[in-house]
């Protein structure tokens, strides 16, 4: 879809730190992140949320995250939990379905408020997700 951002990093138009790809979805690294290795997984076909999602691409989703992005995270930067989110109409910046991932580590919170000092460069995680 012409001026969606996320249409725009399917199409490469816009870079992104991609972690995994196939024919039905793309993962990549969220640019304003939450905790280290905050990804988002959107499908490559345009869906705005969850009222025009369809369930495959949900399915698919879970399964990929429960077989191969937790594990993952779990592996290379020692998660010990992992926060999955979707926001729908209000507080949906980006009106191209995705998950949230949100790997979850210890303190990482401060009474629900996430605790910037720990997180590190984009970059760094980038390299230890995909080496
Ligand atoms: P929403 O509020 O729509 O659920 O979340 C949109 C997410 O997309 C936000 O977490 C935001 O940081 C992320 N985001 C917005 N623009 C870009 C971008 O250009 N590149 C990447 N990688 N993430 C983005
Ligand atoms: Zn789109």
């Amino acid at each position: 879809m012409e001026n969606c951002l996320f249409c725009k990093i399917i199409k490469g138009e816009i870079p992104s730190k991609t972690v995994y790809e196939d024919d039905l979805v793309k993962v990549f690294l969220d640019i304003n992140p939450a905790t280290n290795g905050h990804m988002l997984i959107i499908p490559k076909q345009h869906y705005e949320n969850i009222i025009d999602i369809n369930d495959e691409i949900i399915t698919y989703s879970l399964k990929l995250i429960r077989e191969k992005l937790y594990p993952m995270l779990k592996e290379k930067l020692n998660c010990l939990g992992l926060t999955i989110s979707q926001n729908n109409e209000l507080g949906q910046e980006v009106k191209h379905y995705h998950i949230h991932l949100i790997p979850r580590y210890e303190n990482d919170c401060d009474k629900h408020t996430y605790n910037e000092d720990i997180l590190k460069p984009i970059d760094e995680i980038y390299e230890v997700l995909t080496k």
